[in-house]
């Protein structure tokens, strides 16, 4: 059902002009929107100026592109990569897994995998933040559900414990679901009022 409407891989050839785009091409990258998600573009900077577009751009950036490396050494990936999950838990598209993507994400931001691109307000209050994969280029959409400070520490714990196999995604689905039950009066909690 859902087309993988957040995540956009970028493209290899300009989508004006058809010509491949070439290692260290400084090109301008932008999503349409349309009745379905997104559409992406991916230009030579000297097509995308040369204008003539009848639609106004949900976002846009400029980048370099590079050139996509040929993956030779196919080892049997061991354990669930940060990256993956992040692209797994973005296609399932999953209200209830809101906030485990959206820190994931910056996770990945603070670890240089990610890049923000944009980022758009909605109407109520939450932001929709859209993150490119420094290396193969590929877009995420990723709403920034505004979560507390104090309740970005139990949401690294849930994804760390993803990321090592000791939870799966329906555990940390129904735990949100059910209000986050996570365990209350560890030390060192203080309630402010
Ligand atoms: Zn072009």
């Amino acid at each position: 059902m859902s087309q993988d409407w957040n995540i956009k891989s970028r493209g290899r050839v300009c989508s004006l002009c058809g010509v491949a785009l070439e290692d260290g091409a400084r090109i301008v990258s932008a999503l349409k929107e349309t009745g379905a998600g997104y559409e992406r573009f991916d230009c030579h900077e000297s097509c995308w100026n040369a204008g003539g577009r009848d639609w106004e751009p949900y976002s846009q950036w400029d980048g370099v592109f590079s050139a996509p490396v040929r993956e030779e050494k196919k080892e049997p990936v061991k354990k669930e990569d940060a990256g993956e999950l992040l692209r797994k838990l973005a296609a399932l598209d999953d209200p209830a897994l809101g906030n485990v993507v959206y820190v994931l994400a910056v996770m990945l931001e603070r670890s240089k995998i990610l890049v923000e691109r944009d980022v758009k307000p909605l109407g109520d209050g939450s932001l929709r933040r859209i993150y490119e994969d420094r290396k193969n280029g590929d877009t995420f959409v990723i709403l920034d559900p505004r979560i507390r400070l104090e309740e970005i520490g139990p949401v690294q714990q849930q994804v760390v414990s993803l990321l090592s196999g000791a939870s799966t995604l329906g555990e940390i689905g129904e735990r949100e679901d059910a209000g986050g039950g996570a365990e209350a009066g560890s030390a060192g909690k203080e309630e402010g009022t």
